[in-house]
């Protein structure tokens, strides 16, 4: 696999937050997505990288740098091909338990034959399987983990996939996965939204309770608004009303309904 530095872009949050982007439109523009986000947070004696992109090009040469003589923990948000497909780099990786199976065998990205000759160039060494993580340890809803100076917590959030997680340190920062963000969201079938309307609920209730100081979404905007949360929460609640104006999108066996900020691609199968 290349060593391609310049495809990655790098974003210094803050002192202890690096947002690490790859252009998913370059990828494959057909996910009416531009970008993947993922995180390096740097705690005092541990750094957690949180989902390692799509495997196209090395994340680890690129974190390095940062993480220098820390212990690292790498977690993915959830197991799709865009958030797990640089796992390979690492010897231990943690998700969801619902999902540990998932990650567990060779990444099969043949989807991605079609794509411009650069990404196929970068999986033609692998036949467009990407090995997956030696190891690959399962989460559960509240696990908690010390970074030194940050600690973090696992909030599971199913609805987006079973195992979707969210993570949340105790400086009140909120990293969403595919769970929350603006941009093209996609939603599992029309009759099962009520899991992704309970996940926003009980991370609303955080918002409300405990208090967000930012939110840190997988995909599109950075940093994201706090009101993300409360107008996802209402535009899945009443998708019926858009319903009418949903257009087929057969590569994504989906319905794509515009919303205004929000794309849903609510899946058909
Ligand atoms: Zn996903
Ligand atoms: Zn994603």
């Amino acid at each position: 696999m290349n060593k391609e530095n310049d495809w990655f872009e790098l974003i210094e949050l803050n002192d202890h937050l690096l947002c690490i982007r790859e252009k998913l439109s370059e990828v494959d523009p057909r996910f009416l997505t531009e970008y993947t986000n993922f995180f390096l947070l740097i705690g005092s004696h541990t750094a957690l990288l949180i989902d390692t992109g799509c495997g196209l090009f090395s994340i680890r040469t690129i974190i390095e740098p940062y993480i220098r003589n820390k212990k690292l923990l790498v977690i993915n948000t959830h197991g799709h091909w865009d958030h797990v497909g640089g796992n390979y780099e690492f010897e231990k990786v943690h998700i969801h338990e619902q999902e540990v199976n998932l990650i567990s065998k060779p990444l099969n990205l043949t989807i991605l034959k079609d794509s411009s000759k650069k990404i196929v160039n970068s999986l033609h060494d692998v036949s467009f399987f990407i090995p997956p993580a030696p190891i690959v340890e399962p989460l559960k809803d509240n696990d908690q983990f010390n970074l030194g100076d940050l600690n973090i917590k696992i909030i599971h959030t199913p609805g987006h996939s079973n195992g979707s997680i969210c993570i949340l340190t105790n400086k009140g920062e909120l990293f969403t996965g595919d769970t929350a963000h603006f941009g093209a969201i996609f939603l599992p079938k029309r009759k099962n939204l009520s899991r992704n309307i309970s996940s926003l609920q009980k991370l609303i209730d955080l918002q409300n309770n405990a208090g967000l100081t930012a939110i840190y979404p997988s995909h599109e905007q950075l940093p994201t608004d706090l009101r993300l949360l409360v107008d996802l929460y209402n535009g899945i609640s009443h998708i019926e009303d858009l319903w009418e104006n949903k257009v087929k999108n057969s590569f994504l066996h989906s319905w794509v309904i515009d919303g205004g900020e929000f794309q849903y691609i609510v899946s058909k199968i």
